[in-house]
């Protein structure tokens, strides 16, 4: 067992192994597999879908093996730079889902301030805390 370990390891030697983007490709198939599930008893869309699983997990291992290092390094640097413009979305959302049964957000026009209103319908008038900005917002619900 531990000469296979030792093999092992001697062949991931100069090899690019697991990043960040390799976990995103898992992510990817992960979703290929849940979106599947809506495919049962249609014979090309699970087809398809199984194709491009086949890709994606082909992608993935072909990064791992991979030895031109900087050619994957360039490319896990712009999947990081893409997380990093999406993550105030993806921050957004959750505190929407978090505050969803007692607030509702907005952005500020002025500045893009991400607001935080008290849960009350109707038109809501308001002073951006921010830039000072008067604004109106119409809650629906
Ligand atoms: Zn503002």
């Amino acid at each position: 067992m531990g000469n296979f370990v030792l093999k092992f390891k001697q062949f991931m030697q100069g090899r690019n192994g697991i990043d960040k983007l390799t976990y995103g490709i898992f992510a990817v198939y992960c979703v290929l597999s849940a979106v599947k599930i809506f495919f049962i008893g249609n014979k090309w869309g699970t087809i398809i879908i199984s194709v491009l699983q086949f890709a994606v997990i082909g992608y993935g291992i072909y990064r791992i093996l991979s030895k031109n290092l900087q050619k994957r390094y360039n490319e896990n640097f712009k999947f990081e730079q893409f997380l990093l413009a999406w993550k105030p979305h993806i921050e957004h959302l959750k505190l929407r889902i978090k505050y969803f049964r007692t607030h509702r957000f907005r952005t500020c026009k002025g500045c893009g301030e991400f607001l935080r209103l008290k849960r009350k319908s109707g038109k809501r008038q308001l002073v951006c805390p921010k830039c000072g900005k008067e604004l109106s917002f119409f809650i629906l619900f």
